[in-house]
């Protein structure tokens, strides 16, 4: 995964790994490589070049050109700052209410109900959690089917109202049905449309208001590049989410996404999806990313 990227800060930074000594042209043309690295794996210009200028002033500020191991020094400065704008540390869930909701928001595709249930299994088995899914989508029969299937390989509820067509109703009797029958996290799956659209913003919107979610989470496909980030803008702007939650990180996809959506929205990446699988799901940690991606 991100071959690309770590590839070229791989060459970028071997100039400096080894070298006795180096000197500031050595650094803004390192520094140079890896603004490239960062704008080919499609992060966003602005972003890479703030990064960079971070980086240089660092480096100057800590004397990397007189320290005895400047390469390393650099490195170093390199990864930490990286983990940094993918937020630094990790971020928990707030499951807080009793029950706790999770409102899932994204595009079709992006991985929403996959994730739902992985989500639902994650929380039953690592966080010993008695989870309920619900369908909110009435559009798709097929989208509330596809829940069930996936309720039914992981043992988890699914709360469906097929022939209900108000969201904000299922989602609100959903929860209901949760308190009276010791569900204690309410995961709620929700429509998506292949692209933005102010009728399914109005509706989530709607529903979010509705529930009033400890979490509302937005999936998007890793694989989507600078549009990732566009779309995150577009749903926090309206939802004002707590957590992204980037999906398809296993397959041959930049980093560009990760990096950026932190900077843009200034909210936590909080899991990853890494496959197809229930089991496919792990906690988003910056720094381990950082290390992915610098190789
Ligand atoms: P939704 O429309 O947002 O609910 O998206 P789905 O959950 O139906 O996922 C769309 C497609 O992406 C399905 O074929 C999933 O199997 C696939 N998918 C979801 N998450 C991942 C992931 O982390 N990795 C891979 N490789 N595929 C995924």
């Amino acid at each position: 995964m991100f071959n690309n990227l770590t590839d070229k800060l791989d060459k970028a930074l071997h100039v400096l790994k080894g070298h006795g000594s180096i000197t500031e042209v050595n650094v803004a043309e390192t520094l140079k490589e890896v603004r490239r690295a960062l704008l080919d794996a499609d992060v966003n210009f602005k972003i890479a070049k703030e990064f960079t200028n971070t980086v240089k002033e660092k480096a100057l500020g800590q004397n990397v050109l007189t320290s005895l191991q400047p390469g390393q020094l650099m490195v170093k400065l390199v990864k930490d700052e990286l983990t940094e704008l993918m937020g630094g540390e990790t971020a928990g869930l707030n499951l807080s209410g009793s029950p706790a909701v999770i409102l899932m928001s994204g595009l079709q595709g992006s991985g929403k109900t996959t994730f739902s249930g992985k989500l639902a299994n994650f929380l039953k088995t690592k966080k010993s959690k008695k989870p309920l899914l619900v369908a909110c989508d009435i559009y798709r029969p097929a989208a509330i089917n596809q829940l069930h299937v996936v309720g039914d390989q992981i043992g988890v509820e699914v709360y469906s109202e097929p022939e209900n067509k108000n969201p904000v109703d299922i989602a609100q009797k959903a929860i209901a049905y949760a308190k009276q029958n010791g569900f204690n996290v309410v995961i709620v799956d929700t429509a998506g449309r292949l692209a933005i659209d102010e009728a399914m913003m109005t509706e989530i919107a709607n529903v979010h208001g509705a529930i009033n979610p400890q979490e509302t989470l937005f999936v998007v496909d890793a694989m989507t590049g600078q549009d990732a980030v566009n779309t995150a803008k577009a749903f926090n702007d309206r939802l004002n989410f707590d957590g992204v939650v980037l999906t398809k990180l296993d397959g041959d996809t930049r980093g560009g996404a990760a990096i950026s959506i932190k900077s843009v929205v200034d909210k936590p990446i909080k899991f990853i999806g890494t496959g197809e699988k229930m089991e496919a799901i792990d906690v988003f940690h910056p720094a381990r990313m950082a290390d992915r991606i610098l190789g």
